[in-house]
């Protein structure tokens, strides 16, 4: 598949999804119309010299940049940065607007927002991502702010990146930590935000499980993506007990039957900067992951890895979206007619904006929780969140993600009317 099909792939998607929602809600035409549109979009460049360490002389690149705020009725713009060589206008647009979806239903005061740089970091020196990340931010100051937009890490950024944002925000506005949420716990960063997608994917994998009566102890579980997602999940499953029988990177995957040692794994990708060659897994590539028997498959990479190419083949009984849009719409058609329960991005991988929000209360309090009230607040939201979902789904017997959006759209739509918009 083209990537330019996959991106299209993405915002239809999205679209599609919704549909079935405001289908539920009966919602007119002009409330759909306002609920899809966009409050702003800005799109930067950025020149930089990469190849060189010190910026200057060598051969000189502009990088496209951008940060798509969809929608700020129930609070600031949040959402992530992303570096990807495949960044374009469309996807974030895409990603933007699943965050305000994704904020509404874990009831969080915020909207939601993306951003990102089209770019291959593995290309760059430290210095020259440093260099690219400040000029981002120096250029899009003026849409950023503590009560109006909040960066966050995603694909490809990580907490020394978040760091870098706050330096260069805070030489003009003076130290604000609130700025930007992902950040190293030096520089007023959460505790258990590195690990909270993570633990949110896998505490919520377990419910819905036990919900299926599918034991976790032993259960074979796929994992597609071994970044900060993919890693914090595989590693939780396991300590929960879980067998994690394959993983993968963007280059290919490695199977074992008897269960991943995921440390073991994430030393040998430190190492040797992949999976490939990890003592005691036989090698698979990231198509042939995605089939592999197991009872719970976890997509935790890009957009559109299960599509209509393999919605088919897929051997999972539980499908948890730890990625964002990672299940086009037809290929969800799929798994639903053929009986695969699906917990949806918006839910699944909720646990990294929820820390996030801990974050930016304890940035503006200026008063930091412990990691166990982090994790106890993060496990008891997103616990009422699920009973909340699957108990409408069951009520109006339709999937998990329909009724996901069915309640995060209400929400919106509600705070949209109380002000006037
Ligand atoms: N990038 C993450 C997401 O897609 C986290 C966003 C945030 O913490 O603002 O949910």
């Amino acid at each position: 598949m083209s990537v330019e099909r996959e991106h299209c792939q993405c915002q239809d998607t999205q679209t599609r999804f919704l549909q079935r929602a405001f289908e539920s809600l009966q919602l007119g035409d002009a409330q759909r119309e306002l609920l899809l549109s966009v409050f702003r979009e800005t799109t930067i460049t950025i020149p930089l010299r990469p190849h060189r360490a010190d910026d200057d002389g060598g051969e000189l690149r502009t990088y496209m940049g951008y940060r798509v705020q969809h929608n700020h009725a129930r609070g600031p713009f949040k959402g992530g940065l992303r570096f990807h060589p495949s960044v374009n206008l469309g996807e974030i647009r895409a990603l933007a607007q699943l965050m305000t979806w994704k904020t509404a239903l874990v009831d969080i005061p915020f909207g939601g927002a993306k951003g990102g740089i089209a770019i291959d970091t593995t290309e760059l020196s430290q210095h020259a991502l440093e260099t690219l990340t400040k000029r981002f931010v120096q250029k899009m100051a003026p849409v950023f702010g503590v009560h109006q937009d909040i960066p966050a890490p995603d694909v490809g950024t990580n907490p020394q990146v978040m760091a870098w944002i706050l330096e260069e925000y805070s030489k003009t506005h003076g130290y604000t930590p609130g700025i930007v949420t992902g950040k190293p716990m030096e520089l007023g960063g959460s505790a258990g935000r590195l690990e909270a997608t993570g633990h949110g994917v896998a505490y919520l994998t377990d419910k819905a499980a036990t919900e299926m009566s599918l034991s976790i102890k032993g259960a074979p579980i796929v994992i597609q993506g071994f970044g900060n997602v993919g890693f914090h999940t595989a590693q939780r499953l396991a300590a929960m007990g879980a067998r994690v029988i394959a993983v993968s990177d963007s280059r290919n995957g490695v199977v074992c039957e008897a269960g991943i040692d995921i440390e073991q794994a994430q030393c040998h990708v430190a190492e040797t900067g992949w999976l490939e060659g990890l003592p005691g897994t036989e090698p698979v590539s990231n198509a042939e992951l995605l089939e592999y028997p197991c009872d719970i498959l976890i997509p935790a990479a890009v957009e559109a890895t299960i599509n209509c190419d393999n919605a088919e083949a897929i051997q999972a009984r539980l499908v948890v979206e730890a990625a964002n849009i990672p299940v086009t719409h037809l290929a969800d058609a799929t798994l639903r007619d053929r009986g695969i329960t699906v917990i949806p991005d918006l839910l699944a991988n909720a646990g990294g904006v929820l820390v996030s929000y801990y974050e930016w209360v304890q940035n503006l309090q200026e008063f930091p929780w412990e990691y166990d009230t982090v994790m106890q607040r993060l496990e008891q939201r997103l616990d009422r969140v699920y009973d909340q979902v699957r108990d409408l789904a069951q009520q109006g017997a339709t999937d998990l993600r329909t009724a996901a959006y069915e309640l995060a759209i209400g929400r919106v739509n509600q705070a949209m009317a109380l002000r006037g918009f």
